[in-house]
C-alpha cells in the first residue's frame, strides 16, 4: 500500500485552513474528480477518495485536533479510519447546489421511513425538601401530539390520505440536469407534498390535515429522594410522537432546587451553622441541632471552640434509590459575644476575668510566650 499522502496536502491548504477554506478547497476537488463526471476514470475515483477521506477528517474538530497531534496513525487507529469514499455521503445536489443556485440546497428533507419524535426537556423547580425526601408532581406538558379528531391521518373523515400524485408517495421527485459536466441526476423532496408521499384532498379542521397539533398533556412524575441541583429524570415514550409510525422521543426533566433558608447542601451532606453563647461554649450544653428529619439534640462538649465542626452521621440527603444510605449532617457553631450588658454584668464578667490564668487559655499563653521569645533573642 503506498504512503498516506498529508491530509492537509490532499486538499491543498495551509494547516491553519479555517473550516471555510476546508470546505471550498474540498468542493473543488470534489467538482473535479467526482465519479459520475469522471466515469471509468480509475485515477479520479481515486483522487476523489482520498479527498473526501481527507475533508471527514479535518471537517470533524475532533478527528483534526487527534489527526494533528498523531497524524494518520491517530485518526485510523481510533475506528475513523478506513475509509473508501464510499461510507461517505457525496450529495451532488448539495455539491453543485450553491453553484447553481437552483435546486434547494437547503432543502434537505429525505424521506426516509419511520423517523423517533423528537425528546422533550422540562424545567421543575422544587423545595430543598422535596428533593431531600422525593414529591409525586402533576405537570403539564405542552406538544406536538396525534389528533384525536382524525386519529392522526389528517383526513377530515380519518380515512387514509391519498399517495402523493406529483411523486407517486415517494416523497421524491427526480430532476435530470444539464450541467457544464454532463447529466446529472438528481432527486430532491416532493414540492407537493414536503416529502412525506401523502396528499389529503379533505382536510381535518381540527389539525388543519397536519395529522397532529399542540396538546397539553398532564403527567404524574415521581421525584426519587435525594435528586439533586441540574438532574435529569427520563420519562420514557412522553417526548413528541414520530414520523410515518415512528415511536415517540422521550420527556427529560430537568431539576433545580430552591435555596433552603437554613440548610446548604454538597452532594449528599447537608450544612447548617448555629450561634451559641459563650456560656454554651465554656461549660458545654445539650445543643437542639436543627436537621432535614426535625431538631436532633447534640452534646456540645466543654470548652467548645468557635467555629467548631460536628457531624451527625446519617443524617443528610439519602442517595437515590439506595435504601435507608444517607449522607451526614454537619454543622458548625459560631460564638456570639454578648453586646449591651448592664454594669452588674459587666462587673461580674470583670469578677470573672480576674480569675482566670494561662491554664485556661492555652493559644493565649503560647501566643505571647512565642511573642517573648522573638523580641528577647
Ligand atoms: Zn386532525
Ligand atoms: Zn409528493
Amino acid at each position: 500500500m503506498p504512503e498516506k499522502r498529508d491530509y492537509y496536502d490532499v486538499l491543498g491548504v495551509a494547516r491553519t485552513a479555517t473550516d471555510d477554506e476546508l470546505k471550498r478547497a474540498y468542493r473543488k476537488l470534489a467538482k473535479q474528480y467526482h465519479p459520475d463526471l469522471n466515469p471509468d476514470n480509475k485515477e479520479a475515483e481515486a483522487k476523489f477518495k482520498e479527498a473526501n477521506e481527507a475533508y471527514a477528517v479535518l471537517s470533524d474538530a475532533e478527528k483534526r485536533q487527534v489527526y494533528d497531534q498523531y497524524g494518520h496513525a491517530g485518526v485510523d487507529g481510533q475506528g475513523f479510519g478506513g475509509f473508501d469514499g464510499s461510507g461517505f455521503d457525496i450529495d451532488l445536489e448539495d455539491l453543485f447546489g450553491s453553484f447553481f443556485g437552483g435546486f434547494g440546497g437547503s432543502q434537505r428533507r429525505r424521506r426516509s421511513g419511520p423517523q423517533r419524535g423528537a425528546n422533550l426537556k422540562y424545567r421543575m423547580n422544587l423545595d430543598f425538601m422535596e428533593a431531600a425526601f422525593g414529591v409525586e408532581r402533576q405537570i403539564t406538558v405542552n406538544k406536538e401530539d396525534h389528533c384525536d379528531t382524525c386519529k392522526g391521518t389528517g383526513t377530515r373523515d380519518g380515512s387514509a390520505p391519498d399517495r402523493c400524485p406529483t411523486c407517486n408517495g415517494s416523497g421524491q421527485v427526480n430532476q435530470r440536469q444539464q450541467t457544464l459536466f454532463g447529466t446529472v441526476m438528481t432527486s430532491r423532496p416532493c414540492p407537493n407534498c414536503g416529502g412525506a408521499g401523502t396528499f389529503v384532498k379533505d382536510p381535518c379542521p381540527t389539525c388543519n390535515g397536519r395529522g397532529r397539533h399542540q396538546k397539553s398533556k398532564q403527567l404524574q412524575v415521581k421525584i426519587p429522594a435525594g435528586i439533586n441541583e441540574g438532574e435529569m429524570l427520563t420519562v420514557r415514550g412522553e417526548g413528541e410522537p414520530g414520523s410515518q409510525g415512528g415511536p415517540y422521543g422521550d420527556l427529560y426533566i430537568e431539576v433545580h432546587i430552591k435555596q433552603h433558608p437554613v440548610f446548604r447542601r454538597d452532594g449528599n451532606n447537608t450544612y447548617c451553622e448555629i450561634p451559641i453563647t459563650f456560656p454554651q461554649a465554656a461549660l458545654g450544653c445539650e445543643l437542639e441541632v436543627p436537621t432535614i428529619d426535625g431538631p436532633h439534640t447534640f452534646h456540645l462538649k466543654e470548652g467548645t471552640q468557635p467555629n467548631e465542626t460536628f457531624t451527625i452521621r446519617g443524617k443528610g440527603i439519602p442517595y437515590v434509590n439506595r435504601n435507608n444510605i444517607r449522607g451526614d449532617h454537619i454543622f458548625r457553631v459560631i460564638l456570639e459575644v454578648p453586646r449591651h450588658l448592664n454594669e452588674s454584668q459587666k462587673e461580674q464578667l470583670r469578677q470573672f476575668d480576674q480569675t482566670c490564668s494561662d491554664s485556661n487559655y492555652s493559644k493565649r499563653g503560647s501566643f505571647f510566650s512565642k511573642l517573648k521569645d522573638l523580641f528577647t533573642s
